[in-house]
């Protein structure tokens, strides 16, 4: 016979393991949210099978007993970091912000930052610290069941073994294991630091390439520019473009009011389908691919400031490389969605505020970008859940795709993505009436909005998503305001392509160098369109 439990033991082993799941799966809860918390208490389950199983031997139960223990600490430290990030900054722990940050942080920052926090870090650590003890102390009191158990038990905990190992056997659902996750996140955090390390060093040279330029402004009164780059945004879905769906009245009726200051580049196309290619064109002046060296290379954002602009970033996008390429030249940056990845739902009129903030910094000369998500996939999360304007279908839209031999899940994604587009009209328009309104007194203010590559919703192709291979790929609006001079009608005929932005932007904020090429400012006289290589067949510019 076995011996008896030891009257120490204030708690039975049962209770003692129904107090430690609940404990475990509290902390859990709290860290993840949703579908998540539900999947990696699924990744948790095994160990509490393990625990209940009848195991007699002693070396057995010492090495379950140590395994075990070690695990649910790592799941409840897991949860308590995670709370106390999602608390603190909004964010995960893998979000680029987060990655970035400690990234960044040097030993010295690191203990600045642990003494910022004050008694806070000792109440967290004594908290941590007595929750890990009651885990190991709660593990052990169970270790020591010894309740038999008889075989529908044990095919019960078979039963439930398999049903978890279904989530091991998922790349996504696996990941969220810590002793996975963390391991993960520590190779992200080296391979960041190595390359956050090249990518200052790239800024600065940028910025040396400006310098040696010598750029100029051309006239001396105040300016506000305001840059809106959005994503994923086909112009073939914008009623200012001729769509049949109204999903841009708001920005018709400003074009209207504002008529002889507006532009619409009727024929705007990027020369990448996808966001960090096109990026690196759009800033380079079209000459720099995503991983070129540096070399004499220019960056508009470098050139505006070696001519005396104050630039602010903000964006919606949550993205290292975007934030070390482009956003980092700034002398302002704000990041307002730290939860990363396509599921990430902050609305873009999130900025608007953050817009209005810069417009009225009295800084003489300002660059604001404002990076929006635009209608980037998932389309859904880009309106307000109830925005839903175009379900019903039965208009001219549909009927042309269903003539096209468009499947209903294409058109139904075609109605979610012009509802995205619909809601978009309305902060795209607003940053312009919110720059019109900000136009510094004896001073000008230009607003240009183009959108880094197009998208396929079942124009040409009976999918959706970004699209190399057709032509709705890179079908992009590009819409320019100006207080004054008045932009040149004509140019609203002129083919545009998304890398020559530099050249414009560089128009529009008055600032001019010697080795600028005015025949691909759409702007000017002398422009003379060459199009862009794209990997397609016949493309006929303007289109
Ligand atoms: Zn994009």
């Amino acid at each position: 016979m076995r011996p008896a439990l030891p009257p120490s033991a204030a708690l039975s082993p049962a209770v003692a393991g129904a107090i430690l799941l609940t404990l475990a799966a509290s902390v859990t809860l709290t860290g993840h949210d949703g579908l998540r918390a539900a999947r990696v208490l699924a990744l948790m389950v095994p160990l509490f099978i393990w625990l209940r199983w009848p195991v007699q031997h002693h070396a057995w139960k010492a090495l379950r007993l140590v395994l075990v223990s070690t695990m649910l600490c790592l799941f409840v430290l897991d949860g308590v970091v995670r709370t106390y990030i999602q608390s603190r900054y909004q964010a995960v722990p893998e979000s680029a912000m987060v990655l970035a940050a400690v990234a960044n942080t040097s030993p010295r920052e690191a203990a600045e930052y642990a003494q910022s926090m004050g008694h806070a870090l000792w109440l967290g650590l004594v908290g941590a610290g007595v929750a890990l003890c009651a885990v190991i102390a709660l593990t052990s009191l169970s270790n020591r069941h010894h309740a038999p158990m008889g075989k529908a038990g044990r095919w019960a905990l078979i039963a439930l073994l398999v049903l978890c190992s279904v989530g091991l056997l998922s790349k996504h659902w696996r990941r969220y294991h810590p002793a996975i996750y963390w391991s993960t996140w520590v190779t992200s955090i080296t391979q960041l630091r190595s390359s956050l390390a090249n990518q200052g060093d790239e800024r600065e040279q940028l910025l040396a390439n400006a310098e040696a330029a010598k750029p100029w402004l051309t006239s001396t009164g105040p300016s506000t520019v305001v840059l809106v780059i959005t994503d994923s945004v086909n112009r073939d879905n914008m009623s200012l473009y001729g769509y049949e769906r109204e999903t841009t009245p708001e920005l018709t009726a400003f074009s209207r009011e504002e008529a002889a200051r507006w532009l619409t580049l009727s024929y705007a196309w990027s020369a990448e389908p996808g966001t960090l290619a096109s990026l690196s064109g759009i800033f380079s002046f079209g000459m720099r691919g995503q991983n070129d060296p540096v070399g004499q290379h220019h960056h508009v954002l470098a050139m505006a400031r070696a001519a005396g602009y104050r630039i602010w970033w903000m964006s919606n996008h949550d993205d290292i490389a975007i934030d070390q390429q482009h956003a980092r030249l700034a002398h302002s940056v704000e990041m307002i969605n730290r939860q990363p990845g396509r599921g990430s739902a902050s609305l873009d009129s999130e900025l608007l505020d953050c817009l209005e903030e810069a417009l009225v910094d009295p800084t003489e000369r300002k660059l604001i970008v404002v990076h929006l998500l635009g209608a980037h996939p998932d389309y859904r999360r880009r309106a307000p859940e109830g925005m839903r304007p175009f379900d019903a279908g039965n208009d001219a839209v549909e009927a042309r795709m269903v003539n096209d031999g468009r499947s209903l899940w294409v058109r139904e994604m075609r109605q979610t993505y012009d509802a995205a587009i619909r809601y978009h009209d309305g902060v795209v328009t607003q940053t312009a009436r919110l720059t019109r309104q900000h136009t510094p007194a004896q001073g000008q203010a230009a607003w240009l909005y183009l959108s880094d590559h197009g998208q396929e919703v079942g124009h040409s192709a009976n999918r959706t998503g970004h699209s190399a291979a057709t032509e709705a790929g890179y079908r992009i609006p590009a819409l320019v305001w100006r207080s004054s001079p008045p932009v040149p009608a004509e140019a609203s005929k002129r083919p545009f392509r998304a890398d020559w932005m530099g050249w414009l932007l560089a128009d529009l904020m008055n600032v001019r160098w010697d080795a600028m090429e005015p025949s691909r400012n759409v702007l000017d006289e002398a422009y003379a369109w060459e199009p862009p290589a794209l990997p397609l067949k016949d493309v006929h510019f303007h289109r």
